[in-house]
């Protein structure tokens, strides 16, 4: 387990922008959960955490990067992690969630959409979380290509619950359309658009083409996708 003294105490976030009507956003809901076993590492966020136990699964059993993973293809309605690495796979045993992550980061790109901020809950007995946190956040942040302040992620131990041997997650991921290029707007101005309405009227239908919601949900489960990775 890494150590660091970087704080966990939250930073405030910067007041909110102005609303834009014309703003395209989306929400993702992700979950996972894994039992623990013996003998194997522990992979929680991408980090490798020091503990007597580890997570079962096909994979590397990261539950939280599967749970991020779920959200983010949740949020433009691509599927979920079954869908494009099924456990019936033998080529994905013991294989780096990362992977998994980075395919579901292209995923929103391809139709337009980047991240704005993610918030996490693992829910586990042992290890404590809190403690790792700040790691955590760091090495999703890391991951996502985000600033540390759109990464939350929170521990709570499993109280009521009969589900002592297990760890779960949740994950609700918020994306926006990117935003158009300076270039674009440079183009617009250049082309023959004598007034600000046939600006706003190319700049339209270059949004338009960036997020195109017509390759939302292009990938369809063929099969049951019970989550074993
Ligand atoms: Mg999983």
């Amino acid at each position: 387990m890494r150590q660091s003294g970087v704080s966990h105490r939250p930073v405030p976030l910067q007041p909110a922008p102005l609303y834009n009507p014309n703003m395209s956003m989306r929400i993702g809901l992700g979950f996972d959960s894994h039992a623990f076993k013996p003998g194997v590492p522990l992979v929680i966020g991408g980090l490798k955490i020091d503990h007597p136990e580890g997570l079962a699964g096909h994979s590397d059993g990261d539950l939280l990067l599967h749970a991020i993973t779920d959200a983010l293809l949740g949020a433009v309605s691509a599927g979920d992690i079954g869908t494009f690495f099924p456990p019936t796979d033998p080529k994905w045993k013991g294989a780096d969630s990362t992977l998994f992550l980075a395919t579901a980061l292209e995923e929103i790109a391809l139709v337009g959409f980047k991240i704005v901020n993610i918030d996490c809950v693992l829910i586990m007995h042992r290890p404590k979380i809190v403690p790792i946190a700040a790691d955590l956040r760091e090495r999703v942040a890391d991951l996502l290509s985000l600033d540390i302040n759109n990464v939350s992620i929170k521990g709570k131990t499993p109280e009521g619950l009969t589900q002592d041997g297990t760890a779960v997650a949740h994950v609700v991921v918020l994306l926006e359309s990117i935003k158009l290029p300076d270039e674009h707007r440079k183009l617009a101005l250049e082309a023959d658009a004598p007034n600000e309405a046939d600006i706003d009227g190319v700049l339209t239908t270059l949004a338009a083409d960036t997020p195109d919601i017509a390759a939302l949900g292009r990938k369809l489960p063929t099969f049951d996708t019970d989550d074993l990775t």
